[in-house]
């Protein structure tokens, strides 16, 4: 079976990718850190409807689990294969840069750019071998135009979109495809503490996202039909650059 892989697939905008690239007919494997609550829900609900859903908890951040986890999960499918990656696992540690601690700054960094790092890095052989993959990175709005308290945020999702567009050059002859998604302000655990009555004033289209729109998105970048898009930066933000 044909499986796709998302990290941070137990919430927000990563439950709704896993849902849907699960109606698209892949294997899912939910990666999350420490919430295997939520992430069990995000597997029931696939099951239910009649997909195929299994959880992975691995830290993005740290080589060892990554290539530890990877390594089972290969091990226990012979047949099957991870065709599918998406990079979505990230936080947010705001302060304005003359406060910033050094925890905050590596955290950001690291678990945005080191996870795909980490990640990416072990999927891709198979992709690779096998001619075929589809590698989508969940950037930000953050990472295009800056947003002042957010220099690790920005630093990290900028650095995110520069190897996209690396990678997106280095394996194309192997029809693997690299892109990344910028969304905008979109509801959910990580937006929570915003302020969203205000901040959706900013917003051309008047409101926060929904996470199965920036999910869809995703849908058609994970499918065939979007053989001949790499390297590219989508942004899906309402119309606020
Ligand atoms: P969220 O609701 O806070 O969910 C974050 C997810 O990432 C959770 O599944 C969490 O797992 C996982 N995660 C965090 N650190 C991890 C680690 N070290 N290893 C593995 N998993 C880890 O966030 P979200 O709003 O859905 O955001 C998803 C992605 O979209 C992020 O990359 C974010 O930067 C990006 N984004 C979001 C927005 C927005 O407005 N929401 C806008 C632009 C970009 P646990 O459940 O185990 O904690």
């Amino acid at each position: 079976m044909n499986y796709a892989l998302v990290t941070g697939g137990s919430r927000g905008l990563g439950a709704a990718i896993c849902r849907r690239l699960a109606s698209q007919g892949l294997g899912i494997i939910i990666n999350y850190r420490s919430n295997e609550s939520a992430a069990r829900e995000v597997a029931d609900d696939i099951i239910a409807s009649g997909g195929t859903a299994e959880l992975l908890p691995f830290d993005v951040s740290s080589e060892e689990s990554v290539d530890a986890a990877l390594e089972m999960w290969e091990d226990s499918h012979s047949g099957d294969r991870i065709t599918v990656l998406v990079n979505n696992a990230g936080i947010r540690e705001d302060n304005l840069l003359i406060f910033m601690q050094t925890d905050q700054w590596h955290n950001v960094i690291n678990t945005t750019l080191d996870g795909f790092f980490f990640v990416t890095r072990r999927v891709l052989k198979g992709m690779l071998t096998k001619r075929f993959g589809r590698i989508i990175n969940i950037a930000s709005l953050s990472g295009l135009k800056g947003l002042p308290g957010q220099a690790n945020y920005s630093a990290a999702k900028a650095a995110l979109i520069g190897a996209t567009k690396a990678l997106a050059q280095e394996v194309a002859p192997r029809k693997v495809t690299v892109n990344a998604v910028a969304p905008g302000f979109i509801k959910s655990d990580m937006t929570k503490d915003l302020d969203e009555e205000n901040l959706k004033k900013l917003v051309p289209l008047g409101r926060f996202g929904e996470a199965e729109e920036v999910a869809a998105l995703v849908g058609f970048l994970a499918s065939a039909e979007s053989s001949y898009i790499t390297g590219e930066t989508i942004s899906i933000n309402g119309g606020l650059y």
